[in-house]
Parts: structure tokens; sequence; C-alpha cells
């Protein structure tokens, strides 16, 4: 199938809508600037081939879509002695929540809430220099240098209050093993992994392809038994407190991040990475989720 009429089609019927709804995240001063008249889309098939609309070739933060990667380099070293740590439960509260963490002893629902990612970016740091992995990770699957946005992870760690209650408060209950200070400080800089979107669906596009290598490079990302396990964790954990309403209205795993970015996968098809920087309530994109709902209307690809 040729992909590249369907996503100018979705470019175009989305454009006219650009700044008409939605807020940019505002909790920092570098994301509260980025214009929100951009709208981006991008796809990689699991057989190479590529096609990109808009705003693609533009980089953004891409804040907790990182937790997609870290996960997956978690997930990868320490197989499933992670979920000892961690659950695997929608948590139907913010993002940011603290409340499920006290009556679960400090173990965070699932990988994709704040307290979930912190959680993981501990385990990595057991296990070396985190911040180096996940750049050589990132840059390995983009099949090109990924950097930080430095005066980001500096606004995330000046502003993260809530992010060092979540930590102290797992780490009160024995689930963080090293000092809270640089487990957020690999937080905070995954999230501010600058990427666009075309890189982010060439990253992702091992989850297309049974955890195969997104460029065909060896070895394996992961098992196709783990690849299996981080899409159902898209689905029902990816979006925010709007999981099931995108299940429904999109039917496809997706991990969307507050820089307005969505990375959504078509297991054995294609990965899309979508990106406008207004957020709806939910703090998902706005016409980022249009256009994946665009995309399954026009394409009737969907795991359902
Ligand atoms: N960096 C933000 C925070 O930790 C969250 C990012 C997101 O949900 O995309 O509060």
């Amino acid at each position: 199938m040729n992909f590249q009429p369907v996503l100018d089609e979705i470019d175009a019927e989305l454009r006219p809508l650009l700044g008409q709804a939605g807020t940019v995240a505002r909790y920092i001063p570098a994301l509260a600037r980025v214009p929100a008249q951009q709208f981006g889309i991008a796809l990689r098939t699991c057989h190479g081939e590529e096609a990109c609309a808009g705003d693609a070739a533009v980089p953004f933060s891409i804040q907790s879509i990182s937790k997609l990667f870290t996960l997956t380099l978690a997930m990868r070293r320490m197989g499933d002695a992670l979920w000892e740590r961690i659950g695997r439960e929608p948590s139907g509260n913010p993002f940011n929540s603290l409340v499920q963490l006290e009556n679960e002893q400090g173990k965070p629902r699932n990988p994709f809430i704040n307290a979930g990612a912190i959680a993981v970016a501990d385990r990595l740091l057991s296990q070396g220099d985190a911040q180096r992995d996940i750049l050589a990770l990132m840059s390995d699957l983009a099949g090109e240098p990924i950097g930080f946005d430095e005066e980001v992870a500096a606004s995330e760690a000046a502003t993260g209050y809530r992010n060092y209650a979540l930590a102290n408060f797992m780490k009160s209950f024995g689930k963080i093993d090293n000092d809270v200070t640089p487990v957020l400080d690999v937080y905070f800089h995954q999230c501010a992994l600058r990427m666009t979107c075309l890189q982010l669906a060439r990253a992702a596009a091992f989850l297309s392809r049974d955890g195969a290598h997104p460029l065909g490079g060896q070895p394996a990302v992961c098992t196709e038994r783990q690849t299996r396990r981080l899409n159902a964790l898209m689905l029902t954990c990816g979006t925010y407190d709007a999981a099931g309403d995108v299940a429904f209205s999109i039917g496809l795993p997706c991990k969307s991040g507050v820089g307005g970015g969505i990375v959504a996968v078509v297991p054995d098809h294609l990965t899309l990475a979508v990106w406008s920087p207004a957020l709806d309530a939910t703090g998902n994109s706005l016409l980022g989720l249009k256009a994946l709902e665009l995309f399954v209307a026009k394409t009737g690809l969907s795991v359902f």
C-alpha cells in the first residue's frame, strides 16, 4: 500500500484546524513557548518503506514517549524480574498521581505513569550509565545521533516537585535503590529527548517487527514476547487517563507525551508518529489523536 497520499490527505484535513482548540503544555517555559500551529506525521512500515507529511522533520520534546524506550531497555536487561517492582494495570488516575502508591506499598501501577518510569530509571541506573545507555539506544534505533535538550531537562528538575515527591515516597517503601537525585536526573533527561516524527517512527519500528531492529541491524531490540507485552502496555496504559477511549476510537497501541507527540503501532505492519503541540484535557495531542483516528478510518488498519 502506498501510504504517502494517505498522510498527505490527513495533513490537508487537519491543517485548517491548527490553533482552534487545545493548549500547549505550560508547566515549563521551554514547552510553553512552542508554537501550537504545527502538525507532523510520519510512518515506517515493517519492510522499511517510509512516508511523511507536514512538520515531520521538526524536532520536539518527546516527554513521556521516552517511557516506552526506557521500559524496553529495562525489560531487555532484567526480563521478568522487572515486574517485582512495577505493576501492569492502568492507573485510572493522572500520570503524576501519588494516591495509589500508598495503597500499593510504593509499587507503581504501571511503567508509563511517572512513578513507574522513575522506578524504571532507578533500575537502569543500577546497571550503569543510564543517560549514556538511553542516548545510545535512541541513536541506534533512529539511525542517527539523538540528544537531550538540556534547557528542558534543567527546567524539569527546577519544577519537578511532584516527581521528587513520588521518588521519595517510593524510596520510603524501599522500592528505589539509588539516591533519588541521580534517579530523577535520568528521568528528567529522558523526558527532554528531542526527536522528529520520522526519527520516532523509525526508533519505534521494532514494535511492528516482533522486536527485530528497525533498520535491519543486529541483534534484535527485544524478543517477540517482550514486544507483545510492550504493545499491550501501550494499549492499556499509554495515553494517560484516556487509554480506554483511545482503544475504542483508534484501536492501536499508543504512547503519548505532553510535548504533543504520539507513537502508534500496527503490529506486523507499521509504526506511526504524530505531533501537534496543543493538548486536550487528558494531556494527549488533540490533532495527534484526530490524525490517528483518520489514519485507521482511511486504511482499515487496527489490532481489533
Ligand atoms: N515531564 C513531565 C513530568 O514528569 C511529564 C511528561 C509527560 O507526561 O509527557 O511531569
